[in-house]
């Protein structure tokens, strides 16, 4: 089952202890000494050191391209954004990244990372972009009260998935609440479990528990589905998948025990409340990519999805994405490892190209 979540509230009080502790007012210059740039107080007279690479985000895409950037000797600043670590800061054990033949927990693996982009120079700085310049080179990024300039820029700020919005949910995340079917599905060998949504998403992850779980009951508070035929019927037609619509979750049970056990329901047409037991909780309601900020500047697909091109090329040159915020296919540690991977190869090249 769920590994207990004190490393992964550890790893939040560690990241917040950080964030009160560091300076805001100081970046890495790019001879490597720490700076104050430009600020609305003056600070040194607006003066402000242009850094070769400025990493936006430090989950798994983020912190692996701090790693080739910094190996690189191009010390990158990285920006670490409203969830340091990305989704596996919120995750528990994980077992499929590779090098971990006993798993390891996610806030591990990633406070792991970001000492491993540490040892080579990468420096961080908390706090949430604000704004971004990206119609000449150096790019402009303002994060609050500092405004940072770069040559090159790699976006790997991530999508976070949609949440129901209820306090069991949120005590529970890690403890039988669960985002990623295929992260924690196999926790739940055996075991009666629910996955909520009712899009591509729900459905996909239902039929894939399946493998696991002994039966899948699948909450949709409408009776229409979002989802496409093709997926729609194929978890129609298995037999372990159970359809309870129109319901949505009231509450998940039992915050005191710190596992899921019951889920309440509310019939949304007739306001009646139901409880079925569960061991698992699966939230599908989709996930968003934290791109508003390049609306206007990056290309994005329909769900506002950075698109990119040659690897990690945006359409700006000199800005690459990496991780999910690209990527609302695999969404894995691994393949936004690799993505982070390729940005700052691709970043290093374009300085290359440019003599800088
Ligand atoms: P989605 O299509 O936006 O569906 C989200 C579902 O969650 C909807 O059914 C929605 O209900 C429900 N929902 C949203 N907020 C909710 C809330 N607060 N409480 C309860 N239910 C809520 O998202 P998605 O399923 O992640 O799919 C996103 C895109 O990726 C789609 O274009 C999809 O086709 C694609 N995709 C494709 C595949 C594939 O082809 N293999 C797999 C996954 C995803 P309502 O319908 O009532 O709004």
């Amino acid at each position: 089952m769920f590994m207990p979540g004190s490393v992964a509230e550890r790893f939040r009080s560690v990241t917040m202890l950080r964030s009160l502790d560091e300076s805001p007012r100081t970046v890495c210059s790019s001879n490597g000494m720490l700076n104050q740039v430009g600020t609305d107080e003056g600070g040194m007279g607006g003066e402000t050191s242009v850094q070769k690479v400025i990493i936006i985000g430090s989950g798994c895409a983020g912190l692996t391209s701090a790693i080739y950037a910094a190996r690189a000797d191009l010390k990158p600043v990285v920006l670490d954004g409203y969830e340091p670590g990305g989704q596996l800061g919120l995750t528990t054990m994980v077992e499929n990244f590779p090098g971990f033949p006993d798993g390891i927990l996610g806030p591990e693996l990633i406070e792991n990372t970001r000492k491993q982009a540490q040892r080579f120079g990468a420096e961080f700085r908390s706090g949430a972009v604000t704004s971004v310049d990206l119609s000449r080179r150096p790019f402009k990024i303002v994060a609050g009260k500092e405004t940072y300039e770069s040559e090159t820029l790699i976006v790997a700020s991530g999508a976070s998935a949609r949440m129901l919005g209820i306090e069991s949910e949120k005590h529970l995340l890690g403890h039988g609440v669960s985002t990623c079917a295929t992260c924690d599905g196999f926790f739940f060998r055996g075991k009666e479990i629910a996955v909520v949504g009712g899009g591509d998403t729900a459905m996909e992850e239902a039929t894939f528990l399946t493998k696991f779980a002994s039966r899948v009951t699948l909450i949709h508070r409408r009776n229409e589905f979002r989802a496409t035929r093709i997926m729609l019927d194929r978890a129609r037609a298995n037999p372990k998948i159970v359809f309870m619509t129109p319901y949505a979750v009231q509450e998940i049970h039992d915050m005191d025990k710190k596992s899921v056990e019951v889920v309440t329901l509310r019939n949304t047409e007739t306001n009646a409340t139901s409880k079925i037991s569960v061991a698992g909780v699966f939230v599908a309601i989709g996930h968003d990519p934290n791109t508003k900020l390049f609306k206007g500047q990056l290309n994005m697909d329909d769900n506002g999805y950075l698109i990119t091109h040659e690897g990690s090329k945006t359409n700006v040159e000199g800005v690459f994405a990496a991780g999910d915020v690209q990527d609302h296919h695999y969404r894995q540690a691994v393949t936004a490892a690799g993505s982070g991977c390729m940005a700052a190869i691709d970043a290093e090249k374009f300085l290359t190209a440019h003599k800088i």
